[in-house]
């Protein structure tokens, strides 16, 4: 069912601590962990405890956790030094846009310069 924990994502296991995480932060509602294969030289992931495949679907079920996954999003940038010059939060979002986790998660990332439009 949307919301709870899904045996087969590798992210729920995450948050349950089964697969382990860099853990960055954590509350209530969110978890954020370096991303395994970082694409900046800061690069991490903050994701909804509770499970939806993508911000979208969270962001209809749930409006208040995504509000707090935006929240933490910028309180990690604050953390990490990225404000100045910028950084990026991405939310690939099904296949075609580069989607691999069906477990919604934004992508905060910096440290470097990012160009755009993005690949
Ligand atoms: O947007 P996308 O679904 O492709 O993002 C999934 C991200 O999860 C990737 O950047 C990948 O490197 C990351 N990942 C991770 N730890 C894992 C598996 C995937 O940080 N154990």
């Amino acid at each position: 069912m949307a919301g709870e924990p899904q045996a087969d994502c590798l992210f729920c296991k995450i948050v349950a601590g089964t697969v382990p995480a860099t853990v960055v932060r954590e509350t209530e509602t969110t978890f954020a962990f370096r991303d395994i294969n970082p694409q900046a030289p800061t690069h991490v992931l903050v994701i909804p405890k509770v499970h939806y495949p993508d911000a979208a679907s969270l962001a209809e079920a749930e409006p208040a956790v995504a509000a707090d996954l935006l929240t933490e999003a910028g309180r990690i940038a604050l953390d990490e030094k990225l404000t100045d010059p910028g950084y990026r939060i991405v939310f690939n979002t099904g296949v075609g846009a580069g989607q691999t986790v069906f477990h919604a998660h934004a992508h905060v990332l910096g440290g470097r310069g990012l160009e755009w439009p993005p690949g």
